[in-house]
């Protein structure tokens, strides 16, 4: 990564050891979410192929897409690892060494699996890929980890319900790279180890199919008779999305070596908000550990795209019943993504950007870039590329013109407040 520190290591407790900057690393649903994530400044991405990843509904790569994203991460020192963590079932097997050897020559740099056959698999027909075990293996202590190494994986993500003491242990023990959810849903059951959704609608959790059952809203009935009274609201068994924006040193001094966000299904707007806020807590706790403080800015920028209840998941503690959604206590995002910078002329002040919801000149928005840059616009005349007034952008995908006060950059985003 970008550079290396030493400190003391467990709370100053003497142990000295060498922190390598920790990899952060996002999720990309789509080519479109790929180039966002690595723009607000993702290490690494993680994206689904067409067979074998457990997101069945994202906008899943093609091998040609996924050599563009290859590319386009590369002139950016990033890196794009493919999820092939299915469980397979025997027909799911057909064709896999071939799959695997086309990840390689697109330039992959690592898959992510669980099931032991596919781990196996990609050791043997394309050594150039980096296996890293995935979550779905739900691994919690440092022997399994230690396991692990010894079969040859250089990396273990580590289930979701892994404590920060057990983190610690595990870096102190074997020397073996973690990856971490540090960010986003959660699962209610046992991380992949859930079959409501199998249940309720024949759809696959551990074949990419899961349909979040654990966040719709019931009624509770006993002996077939409902027992819900009036004013009572429909019950979910969701749990808080997890964020863990406040304790990055922790994160840091335990030896995460990777932080991981959630989400493959989320908005542009969702991966560019978190992205942001996390690459700069980190860079700045790397620039300056014993200075480092909390910027409310970073908070604040993840609660622009996303407005779920949040805690800490397992880190310090098991999460306990308030930590359940039982009500739904889903809310809009206060901001609504409105348009993409596509391109800005520095001699005209003038951006051309593509609508992505509407907007109208008098309007108030917001436009935000990599490092926190951001400033409020309030619009002036739009025109079309030809230069036609526009009375509002009202088409989704059109190209429109406006004058901004400050200078933007290609793939910065421009928001509206909706709440
Ligand atoms: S239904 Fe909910 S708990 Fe079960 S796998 Fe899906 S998200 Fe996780």
């Amino acid at each position: 990564m970008n550079g290396t520190i030493e400190r003391t290591a467990n709370g100053g407790k003497g142990k000295r050891y060498r922190l390598d900057k920790p990899e952060l690393l996002a999720p990309a649903g789509s080519l479109e979410k790929l180039k966002i994530a690595v723009h607000y400044g993702a290490d690494a991405v993680y994206i689904g192929g067409q067979k074998y990843g457990l997101r069945s509904n994202a906008d899943n790569f093609s091998f040609e897409e996924m050599r563009e994203g290859v590319e386009f991460a590369a002139r950016y020192g990033a890196k794009v690892f493919v999820a092939t963590n299915i469980y397979a079932h025997q027909e799911d097997l057909e064709g896999i060494e071939e799959y695997l050897r086309r990840l390689e020559e697109v330039g992959i740099s690592a898959i992510i699996a669980a099931d032991p056959i596919i781990v196996e698999t990609a050791m043997r027909v394309a050594p150039g890929l980096e296996v890293h075990l995935s979550t779905q293996q739900s691994t919690m202590n440092w022997q399994a980890v230690d396991y692990w190494k010894q079969e040859g994986l250089p990396r273990v993500v580590l289930a979701r319900e892994t404590s920060m003491e057990e983190i610690r242990e595990m870096k102190e023990r074997v020397d073996i790279e973690l990856e971490v959810f540090i960010h986003g849903a959660m699962c209610s059951s046992v991380s992949g180890r859930c079959v409501l959704s199998n249940h309720f609608t024949d759809r696959d959790s551990n074949r990419g199919g899961c349909c979040q059952s654990c966040r719709w809203k019931y009624d509770l009935h006993e002996g077939g008779v409902s027992v819900m009274e009036e004013g009572d609201n429909p019950f979910t068994m969701g749990s808080k999305d997890l964020c863990m924006i406040k304790h990055v040193p922790d994160l840091i001094e335990a030896g995460v070596d990777s932080f991981k966000i959630e989400g493959r299904m989320k908005s542009i707007h969702y991966v560019a908000s978190v992205v942001n806020a996390y690459r700069q807590a980190i860079d700045s706790y790397m620039a300056d550990p014993q200075r480092y403080e909390l910027n409310p800015a970073w908070v604040e920028e993840i609660g622009k795209a996303a407005n779920r209840p949040l805690n800490t998941g397992f880190f310090y503690s098991t999460p306990g019943a308030e930590e359940h959604i039982y009500e739904a206590e889903e809310k809009p995002a206060p901001y609504d993504f409105a348009a993409l910078v596509l391109d800005y002329d520095e001699s005209t002040g003038i951006a051309t950007v593509q609508q992505r919801s509407p907007f109208r000149p008098g309007m108030e928005v917001e436009f935000f870039g990599p490092g926190g840059r951001s400033f409020k616009q309030k619009l002036g005349e739009l025109t079309d590329e030809q230069g036609n007034p526009l009375d509002a952008a009202r088409h989704p995908l059109q190209a429109i013109k406006l004058r901004t006060d400050h200078p933007v950059e290609r793939l910065d985003l421009m928001r509206k407040r909706i709440m």
